[in-house]
């Protein structure tokens, strides 16, 4: 049965990721009346397939190291027996179900109108969700149009089984992320060659793991899979892994992950593959120009993420994206498209929007407050931290120094490694911490760092940078002893010209 209405909302998002939920909470704290269309479960890649299965799985990873860590440097006597994966995934999933809880408690107790099912625009200013219920028999799919109006009651539950169109009053906001990208002629099986979607709900832990794709989610697994006992291979086309970091973090990462037995190839390329019974045979031609062929049990390719704009309906509201398939703003202040009242956010831009849920929710910030009528500051991508959460793991904000050399600044350098400091020591793991500045101790461009724990250390250095901080200014704080951080307080007392272990 097919039922239909029509309602107005002043705001329609489209999408219930991080961007789309922090739009829809925002404005609905501001007042206005929101409809979020979200077709799957919100909280999105992040909360699902991407930042928080994932962080569960590395914690995993770091306890499994430590056990290694007490044996070999502690005198510990603890060893191994095996890990169990349904074990892992048990608690990684209840850590998933009881965020995604809270998320939908948030956005019901904000009053948000949440409605399940795909949306496609019909214009500039309206919306049509199709969806099927959850609780529908099969083969009775209930098809609904939704349209949203301030001055409807808000029946949370007959949106959730209706025909809907909706109509904003004030905007829509484009939120429907993203996908992982997948090569010509390396169609994921979901057994041997997988995406970072399918490696969450694999059976079980591989033996050996042939990563294709050294950003950070590449890296990341490559990593977990390394501490679970795998034999891993790690193979990336540009010149050096993270390649939009500093170089100076893709040589310490490298050298740490080499360390820890990955066998990385930087400057490398995929020659060709064939699917086994039980895994993939790939040559791969390493950047000295040897062809070298790898079995591995699965193929992980992790070479970046498509926006998702299929069936969206642009063209309707006169919209494009650009040969990258990015929703392009034409308003980066506002996150407005060409189209008046049309926002975006989230992975569906492009950059210098950095692909990550908390540069997702700044922006759904934005439009929130845009939409409500105030006049927020745009979003400094520049002062948006980027963490990568390896082992070792490399934390960063602001310029590299070769990007701030590029843009004709006058730099000054200066690093230092985490072991220098007591608690670098103690940890035992090496790692750095780098600071660009402009020279004569002026403002500071970069921070970045690489080691353990570097993902809770960079919150400081995103002030500094937010804040356009000089190192004097940071030099008169003092840090903590004895902490990690101090090799942070030691680089910028150094560039003040008061270095107490550097000269
Ligand atoms: P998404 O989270 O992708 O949400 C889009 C939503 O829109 C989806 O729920 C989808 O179902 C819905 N949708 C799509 N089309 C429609 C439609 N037509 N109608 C209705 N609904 C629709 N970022 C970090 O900051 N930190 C990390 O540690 C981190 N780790 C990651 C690890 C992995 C493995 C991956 C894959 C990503 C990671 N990210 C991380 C990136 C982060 O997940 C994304 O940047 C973020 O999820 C983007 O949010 P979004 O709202 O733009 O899109």
């Amino acid at each position: 049965m097919t039922t239909r209405a029509t309602h107005t909302a002043d705001v329609i998002v489209i999408g219930g990721g991080t961007g789309g939920y922090g739009t829809a909470l925002r404005a609905a704290a501001l007042g206005l009346d929101v409809v979020l269309v979200e077709r799957d479960k919100v909280g999105g890649t992040c909360l699902h397939r991407g930042c928080i299965p994932s962080k569960a799985m590395l914690h995993a990873a770091e306890l499994v190291d430590g056990i290694a860590e007490a044996r070999e440097r502690w005198g510990v006597k603890a060893t191994l027996d095996s890990v169990d994966w349904a074990a892992l995934v048990a608690t990684r999933d209840d850590i998933v179900a009881r965020n995604h809880k809270g998320v939908e408690a948030h956005l019901a107790h904000a009053g948000v109108r949440v409605v399940r099912g795909t949306a496609r625009l019909t214009g500039p200013r309206t919306v049509r969700v199709e969806s099927v219920r959850t609780d529908s028999a099969p083969g009775t799919a209930d098809r609904r149009t939704l349209r949203a109006h301030a001055q409807d009651a808000r029946p949370h539950t007959d949106l959730e089984s209706g025909v809907h169109d909706f109509s904003a009053r004030r905007g829509i906001v484009l939120a429907t992320g993203s996908r992982p990208r997948t090569l010509l002629g390396l169609e994921p099986d979901g057994q041997h060659i997988v995406t970072s979607d399918d490696a969450l709900f694999a059976p079980g832990l591989p033996a050996s793991v042939l990563v294709l794709g050294g950003g950070a989610i590449g890296v990341e697994y490559a990593s977990f899979h390394r501490s679970m006992g795998a034999e891993v291979t790690l193979v990336e086309a540009a010149d050096r892994i993270v390649p939009l970091e500093d170089a100076d973090v893709s040589r310490h990462l490298t050298r740490g992950l080499r360390k820890r037995g990955i066998d990385v190839h930087a400057g490398a390329r995929l020659l060709d593959t064939e699917v086994l019974d039980n895994g993939v045979r790939a040559r791969v031609r390493t950047a000295r120009g040897e062809t070298r062929t790898v079995e591995a049990e699965r193929l992980l390719v992790a070479v970046g993420r498509v926006p998702v704009t299929e069936g969206l309906g642009l063209a309707a509201a006169g919209l494009t994206t650009d040969e990258r398939g990015f929703v392009v703003p034409a308003d980066w202040n506002r996150l407005e498209t060409a189209v008046p009242g049309i926002h975006v956010v989230g992975d569906l831009l492009p950059p210098p929007s950095l692909g990550l849920a908390h540069a997702s929710f700044a922006e759904g910030l934005l439009v929130a407050e845009t939409l409500a009528g105030l006049p927020p500051a745009p979003v400094d991508y520049a002062a948006v931290p980027r963490v990568t959460y390896s082992s070792p793991q490399t934390a960063s904000v602001g310029l590299s120094e070769t990007e701030a050399r590029a843009r004709g600044r006058e730099v000054e350098v200066d690093t230092m490694p985490l072991t220098a400091v007591a608690k670098g020591m103690v940890h035992g793991r090496g790692g750095m911490v780098k600071v660009v500045a402009e020279a004569g101790a002026g403002q500071v461009l970069g921070v970045h760092l690489v080691g353990p724990n570097v993902s809770e250390m960079i919150a400081e250095s995103q002030l500094i940078v937010g804040w356009d901080a000089e190192p004097s200014d940071v030099a008169r704080h003092v840090h903590a002893h004895p902490t990690l951080s101090e090799a942070v307080g030691e680089v910028f007392l150094t560039l003040a010209g008061r270095g107490l272990h550097q000269q």
